[in-house]
């Protein structure tokens, strides 16, 4: 009963701290000793909400919310982080990663550019739902300007669980955007002491902590009570080798994906064009493909100057150009190793430069 009332008034806790707050100082209960702490890298966290952040209404129910607890709330209940660095929290967003949206992500990326300029900042950690991490981490490697680590971290239990896996995620997240040997790699993700690289993780399982694998390529390397061990680099251009960039970007265009399955026809194709999408992402059967039917539509929407992009459904596994379908006629890119969602991103950025299909053939090769 007791422990009941006590969860209860997290909830209330977590409601009143869920509102946006400005960038707040730590130190943190047990803060290091001033001296230590001046000697520490500078670490910026800044907090969308996810599961990481998720409350349990009543003790021991697996239903929750995402996004109930604030960005102090989580250092809090990371002993030992405060050692790590000296850490800054800001409030970007309160929202499960399933309602990510252009407003956050633009916001978002302005506020890591500006913060990674500061010459005190070592590195950023970012806490996001673990549904779209993916593609908030591809898209911020495309649009970041700058070699510092950014670090997205999640979990797949909520803040309140019997064993959550947020604390350890967010302190080992903490040590790898404070390590200067984590520059230079991209958007990082740290997940279950993996260390990924946001440019090839996807999530594989709906609740299981070990969700996130980097398809075709394995992790990075570790990250393991604080400490990195790092074994491979991303072969793909990002951050500062990116063409990509935030300059005069107000609004994204749009970009909708059609599902391959049997017998599919081309209403959905039908239906994003008369929405107004620039680009329709295939999430093909197999190789990138579809029923006739569906190619035949495709094949329409690219002749309207929709640019069609062809990714595929299975998981993994590279989406070449003119397999069982010629590309160079039906005027198709093919989507190489880059997931339906994560083409998407790519799609929506290279339409703001280009409908060149040669052109966006080559982004796809590259990034
Ligand atoms: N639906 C949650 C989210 O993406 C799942 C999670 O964070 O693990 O915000």
């Amino acid at each position: 009963m007791r422990k009941h009332s006590a969860l209860l008034s997290t909830v209330a806790l977590a409601a009143v701290l869920a509102v946006a707050v400005p960038a707040l100082a730590f130190p943190a209960p047990q803060a290091a000793a001033p001296a230590a702490q001046a000697s520490l890298p500078k670490v910026v966290i800044l907090a969308t909400g996810g599961t990481i952040a998720g409350v349990q209404p009543k003790e021991g129910d697996p239903g929750y919310k995402s996004g109930s607890l604030s960005i102090e709330s989580l250092i809090g209940a990371a002993p030992g982080v405060d050692k790590l660095a000296v850490l800054e929290g800001e409030q970007i967003a309160s929202i499960g990663s399933q309602d990510m949206n252009d407003a956050v992500w633009l916001k978002l990326a302005r506020r890591v550019n500006e913060v990674l300029a500061r010459p005190d900042v070592a590195g950023i950690v970012i806490t996001h739902g673990t549904d779209t991490l993916e593609e908030t981490g591809f898209f911020l490697g495309l649009v970041t300007k700058s070699d510092k680590p950014v670090v997205l971290v999640g979990s797949m239990r909520p803040a309140t669980s019997t064993s959550p896996d947020g604390p350890l995620n967010l302190y080992n997240g903490v040590a790898v955007a404070a390590d200067p040997a984590a520059k230079g790699l991209g958007i990082l993700v740290v997940a279950n002491d993996d260390l990924h690289s946001a440019r090839y993780i996807t999530k594989t399982n709906t609740t299981d902590v070990q969700t996130f694998i980097s398809t075709g390529r394995g992790a990075l390397g570790e990250a393991y009570y604080g400490k990195m061990v790092v074994y491979g680099a991303p072969s793909n251009r990002h951050t500062t080798r990116s063409e990509f960039s935030l300059d005069g970007l107000t609004a994204l265009p749009r970009v909708d994906i059609v599902y391959a399955y049997e017998n599919v026809d081309g209403t959905q194709v039908k239906a994003a064009v008369a929405a107004g999408a620039r680009g329709i992402v295939l999430a093909g059967v197999g190789d990138g493909n579809g029923t006739q039917a569906l190619i035949d539509a495709l094949a329409e929407a690219a002749k309207q100057g929709v640019v069609v992009v062809r990714s595929s459904r299975v998981g993994s596994g590279i989406v070449r150009r003119n397999i069982e379908l010629n590309d160079d006629k039906l005027g198709f890119v093919a989507g190489v190793d880059l997931n339906p969602p994560k083409a998407r991103v790519l799609l929506r950025l290279a339409l703001t430069r280009t409908t060149d299909v040669k052109a966006i053939q080559r982004a796809f090769e590259e990034y």
